[in-house]
């Protein structure tokens, strides 16, 4: 599981001047502890160590287990620079029990002289058995007088960064200890409860842990004192997060009733019947509509599960109440689709629908501007654009969010600012859309500021799709395929990859900017050589090609043409991921699967199995695969369930790719882990329910100590 060690959100723009011990440290110092997220006195408290060494035991040489970093302790009695065959500085240490030889490949000439014959020096590394006798490679080392003390404690190792030392963070972290206020935030009897340890004797075990410490607990963070540290950040979190929540009813929405009429048309006309699950959310959603605060309610469903109607069902209710909808999308091509899809449905109904895109012909985008500001058009989908600061709305009175974790917190909240001229002091309603499936721990975690409605079923008649996993080595077999496919009246899908910058090699954060402008490079040449080589290997077929890149007329042209079946193969990057609808497509080649993520990768694979036909989905992978990738493989074609690949992925990367933008705005979790702390997420909740009803107090100091200056977890 990846974790990510005191790596928080970079320091709000300006801090007011450091007071405490920080305030008592060069600017040099202050500096770089800002980089590993240390920015108040208390950070230290919450810096822990990422392991620990045991100096506490002083072993005869001849005795110091194999395979085990140990301390030994001897007098030098030779040194010299050798070639064996690369120059190392080769220096042997004999105690009482025998001798071990210290080598240092890089090695500063001064430590020849500080190792001279008849220094006492204490080692600390693995003794292995080499070539010369009893070894140790670049041990850490420290000369030292006969009889000096051993440590009593485990030596804590903190995650640090260029120009900050073990020693120093040592110190500083002790003065913390020392000087902090580090009484307990939660009242005794909730602890024992919870069978939970106190809060100082936490923080100095996991700091200092004794000789004795289980370093196998500490180390898997499940230690009683590693318990109380997550207990207390997940209750942080779900206290913030739940009074966000509270205080969205405070704030006034216009209450909007449903009506009936238009939506009962709509249902009408519809070729297919609600699935019970679609039903039940588009109720929860009506009901919310009805109140006189916003509506702030996720949509969940996995992909073709039908989350669409659910909307337009909403749309139809604001509608009928006098107020505008707008709908924002994370791409132009899953734009244009919902403004085809929506215009054929409510167009009939006597619903004006617009559609606003950043590269609109400017006379178009005034046009559409005018319509919306003066409450003309009464739905306006669109894509970022829409939050930008020209469009002004007449009365908006719901927002829909497709895709939400395309999006950061920052543009969502921008777009519920705008509740319109006539509307002057409302905002309007806000639903979320999305189709990576959350599990539900995670989901009590990052989204406790959210109602959630899970559409948790397809619609009847769809047949499930065959994924299969075959070595680039066979694409022959792969290209029979398409061409059988494409014969017998079907369509296909032909995606390359984006290749993600998590994939990039480790330290490519530091490097220039260029980097990812590169990869978009390098990405679009791979999309323009595969549909060159695709085209030579099918002249018979009428190939498309769309990426990014494209001019929007272009884009929707080609995505027009597909839809219709003039395009029988579509060559694509990840654009076509969400939202592509074209039933008729029934083969989906993904090139290097091996490097995308899995609810990518099951969000791609749903663009096709939308119709009656069988459909497959070829996932081809270069060269060899690692152990986790071909683990990972296996849980995409062993799985057709998106919540199921969901927590498979959540166990093997994190929270971060799962939530995907809305990290962004949300510092993530430093200690607790949600696909292993379940328990602890549940309980953190319900204390939260429980402090904020009867123990204001206890919930400001707490909230004081986690978030320290910080608004809350939902900062923007
Ligand atoms: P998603 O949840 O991925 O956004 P869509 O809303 O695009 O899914 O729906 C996928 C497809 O299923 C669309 O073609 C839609 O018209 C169709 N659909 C939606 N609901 C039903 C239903 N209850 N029965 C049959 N087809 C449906
Ligand atoms: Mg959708």
């Amino acid at each position: 599981m990846k974790r990510t060690p005191a790596k928080r959100d970079a320091p709000v723009a300006t801090r007011p001047p450091l007071a405490g011990l920080l305030g008592k440290t060069s600017k040099a110092t202050q500096a770089v502890l800002a980089k590993i997220g240390v920015h108040r006195d208390f950070d230290l408290v919450l810096h822990l160590p990422l392991r620990y060494e045991d100096q506490t035991h002083l072993y005869r040489i001849i005795d110091a287990p194999a395979g085990q970093t140990v301390l030994v302790e001897g007098v030098v009695i030779d040194n010299a620079v050798k070639f064996r065959p690369k120059r190392q500085l080769v220096c042997t240490v004999e105690d009482d029990s025998g001798v071990v030889v210290m080598r240092f490949l890089n090695f500063y000439p001064s430590q020849l002289r500080q190792l001279a014959a008849g220094t006492r020096v204490r080692l600390f590394g693995e003794i292995r058995q080499g070539f010369f006798g009893a070894e140790m490679v670049h041990p850490k080392y420290r000369v030292v007088t006969e009889g000096a003390p051993v440590a009593t404690q485990l030596t804590p190792v903190y995650p640090a960064t260029a120009g900050l030392s073990q020693a120093v963070l040592q110190r500083l972290v002790d003065k913390a200890l020392a000087a902090i206020d580090l009484d307990d935030t939660l009242p005794a009897p909730l602890l024992e409860r919870l069978k939970l340890a106190g809060f100082r004797d936490s923080v100095r075990y996991l700091h200092h842990p004794p000789p004795a410490a289980d370093l196998n607990q500490l180390e898997e963070r499940t230690h009683v004192a590693w318990r109380r540290v997550k207990f207390d950040e997940l209750l942080a979190q779900q206290l913030s997060m739940r009074i966000h929540y509270d205080r969205r009813k405070r704030v006034d929405a216009p209450p909007l009733q449903p009506r009936v009429k238009l939506t009962r048309a709509l249902l009408d006309a519809l070729p297919f019947a609600l699935t019970n699950a679609q039903r039940k959310a588009a109720a929860e959603i009506s009901d919310d509509l009805t109140r006189a605060y916003p509506m702030q309610r996720l949509l969940q469903g996995d992909v073709g599960s039908g989350k669409t109607i659910v909307a337009a069902l909403a749309a139809l209710q604001a509608i009928e109440n006098g107020f505008q909808v707008a709908i924002m999308a994370p791409t132009e091509i899953l734009g244009e689709q919902h403004y085809a899809k929506f215009s054929a449905w409510l167009t009939a109904l006597g619903v004006t629908v617009a559609w606003l895109a950043g590269n609109l012909p400017r006379k178009a985008k005034r046009e559409v501007l005018e319509r919306v500001a003066a409450g003309e058009a009464q739905v306006v989908i669109g894509t970022h654009a829409l939050f930008q600061d020209d469009v002004e709305f007449f009365k908006l009175g719901l927002a829909i969010v497709d895709e939400q974790h395309r999006f950061g917190v920052r543009q969502r909240l921008a777009l519920r600012q705008k509740g319109g001229k006539a509307g002057a002091l409302t905002q309007p309603h806000q639903l979320m859309m999305s189709a990576t499936p959350i599990p539900r721990t995670l989901a009590m975690s990052y989204y406790a500021d959210l109602d959630v409605s899970v559409i948790d079923e397809l619609p009847p008649g769809r047949t499930p799709i065959a994924t299969r996993l075959i070595a680039d080595a066979r694409r022959d077999e792969v290209v029979q395929r398409v061409r059988d496919a494409c014969m017998t009246g079907s369509q296909a899908y032909w995606v390359c990859p984006l290749i993600e910058e998590a994939e990039v090699e480790e330290g490519a954060k530091s490097r220039p900017q260029n980097m990812r402008g590169r990869n978009e490079a390098l990405q679009l040449q791979s999309v323009l050589d595969t549909h060159e080589r695709l085209r030579e290997t099918f002249p018979e077929l009428r190939i498309g090609l769309v990426h990014g890149r494209l001019a929007t007329a272009e884009k929707a042209a080609v995505m027009q043409a597909f839809t219709t079946g003039a395009v029988q193969l579509l060559v694509a990057t990840t654009v076509i991921e969400v939202g592509v609808d074209v039933p008729n497509a029934t083969l989906m080649v993904i090139e290097n699967a091996e490097r995308m993520g899995l609810a990518q990768l099951h969000q791609l694979r749903g663009r096709v199995g939308r119709g009656a036909g069988h459909s497959t989905c070829i996932l081809l992978y270069q060269g060899a695969l690692s152990a986790l990738a071909r683990e990972r493989l296996k849980i995409i074609y062993s799985n057709t369930d998106g919540f199921e690949i969901a927590r498979e992925d959540l166990r093997l990367r994190g929270p971060g790719e799962l939530l995907g933008a809305r990290q962004s705005g949300v510092p993530m979790l430093r200690f607790a882990d949600v696909s292993t702390d379940v328990d602890l997420v549940e309980s953190a909740r319900e204390v939260a329910q429980d402090l904020l009803q009867s123990a204001p107090a206890v919930v400001e100091t707490h909230l004081n100590r986690w978030l320290g200056g910080r608004e809350n977890y939902l900062r923007v």
